[in-house]
């Protein structure tokens, strides 16, 4: 397989797939730059070649083309002061070629927004009422198109690279179709995808043992399939945050006015059994902080996790299910930590999670190897400062969770092949 180090771009039309779908203010200004700086090595790398950069990307949902509030017009300014060289903009990601053409060595040129064309996702715009028939005929009608828009994109470079791993577990046409026009020595990932490919691999493929993986957050069926394919992988298993709540009460537990999703309690006892038969301990919540009612504000008691009276809601980890968890966290070998242990978002019910995020940076400097990511725990990491503490911090909140789920990610198996 090519790989980025191994390839010589000079001379080299090179289009990236890099993950530009940042937060504008109001007034369309970037607000948070961590995306953008994600993609600069590769970027850099390309130039520094002596090769020229075509950028595309998506930016939200636009529902027409074109959508001024998410052009990528609004960010070129930022881009190039990142990059160092000034970046030219093509106001038609699907007619580019003048401005492809005109592309000289070491120059960089950005498309407009991706998603301006139905053809990139491949959902076609309809009513979100459309009868199913229609749908799934306009679906049909769009597929020969959405191979015709990536065939496009490919036909502006020799080079394609992929390195926007927010997206890579969607099946596009700039995420994975555009790689069937490029044969396999001019395609590869960049060096972001490829950080985030070699986490996943050392936590799901190379893991050192004991293996523990946390998962906290909302909902358990948001996470059933985490939790399935980790019960193959892990030694132990930490459920905080409010999906522990539907453990508790399947094996008749109170859990007053906890969050809990009573159609899932089948499916936790069945992880439950599971976690025996192959020998996983799982670790659940001894007690619990509860609030009186859902605020910052709440007035706060402790009870046991399966005793917790009504009026009251389990917000947080107690001391004492954070001591259990410390221990096991700090004789790990390997972390894999997903979804925050309370509500962290409210200060005075952050305890749990700020808690967590130092045990795990507290293991990574004993030689644990530690991967945060997938949603919430990444806010939560940076929330704490701990984000450097940790070995690697995923970029990609849906691809990280599909990658841990055990499913191939699309924008990663069209380059390396992996079936
Ligand atoms: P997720 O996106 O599934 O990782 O869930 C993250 C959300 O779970 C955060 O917004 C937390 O506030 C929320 N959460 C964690 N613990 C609880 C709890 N005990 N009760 C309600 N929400 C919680």
């Amino acid at each position: 397989m090519m790989t980025i180090d191994k390839c010589n771009f000079k001379g080299k039309k090179v289009i990236v797939r890099v993950d530009f779908n940042v937060p504008l203010d109001e007034n369309g200004k970037l607000t948070d730059d961590t995306r953008i700086r994600g993609a600069l090595p590769t970027l850099k790398k390309i130039l520094a070649d002596g090769g020229s950069v075509i950028m595309m990307s998506h930016m939200g949902k636009p529902k027409k083309n074109p959508d001024p509030k998410l052009s990528l017009s609004q960010i070129v300014d930022a881009v190039s002061e990142r990059l160092g060289v000034p970046v030219k903009f093509a106001p038609d990601c699907a007619h580019a070629d003048a401005e492809t053409a005109a592309l000289k060595p070491g120059e960089a040129l950005m498309l407009e927004n991706l998603r301006f064309y139905e053809e990139e996702t491949g959902k076609p715009r309809l009513p979100k009422d459309a009868p199913e028939d229609e749908v799934k005929a306009a679906k049909a009608a769009l597929k020969p198109k959405q191979k015709d828009f990536a065939k496009k994109l490919a036909s502006y470079a020799d080079v394609y690279v992929n390195d926007a791993f927010g997206t890579a577990h969607r099946k596009h046409a700039s995420t994975a179709i555009i790689a069937d026009y490029f044969d396999k020595d001019s395609k590869m990932l960049g060096y972001l995808m490829e950080k985030e490919v070699a986490a996943i691999n050392n936590v799901l493929k190379n893991a050192q043992h004991p293996f523990t993986a946390i998962i906290g957050g909302s909902k358990v069926s948001s996470k059933l399939g985490v939790i399935q394919n980790l019960l193959d992988k892990v030694d132990n298993l930490i459920i905080g945050g409010g999906m522990g709540f539907t453990f508790f009460k399947a094996q008749g537990g109170h859990i007053g006015d906890s969050l809990h999703e009573d159609d899932l309690m089948p499916e936790a006892l069945n992880i439950l059994k599971a976690a025996k038969e192959k020998g996983v301990k799982i670790s659940l919540s001894v007690a619990t902080v509860a609030g009186n009612e859902f605020s910052n504000d709440a007035e706060q008691k402790i009870f046991e996790t399966h005793n917790i009276p009504d009026g009251w809601e389990g917000m947080d980890a107690s001391p004492d299910s954070l001591k259990i968890w410390k221990e096991i966290i700090l004789a790990s070998k390997t972390i894999l930590w997903n979804g925050p242990v309370g509500v962290f978002e409210f200060p005075n019910f952050a305890k749990g999670t700020g808690e967590i995020a130092h045990y795990v940076a507290e293991a990574t400097k004993n030689g644990a190897y530690s991967l945060v990511g997938g949603g919430d725990s990444v806010a939560a990491i940076n929330k704490f400062g701990l984000a450097d503490k940790v070995s690697y911090v995923s970029t990609g909140g849906g691809a990280m969770l599909e990658a841990i789920e055990g499913k191939i990610l699309p924008g990663v198996a069209a380059i390396t092949g992996e079936k």
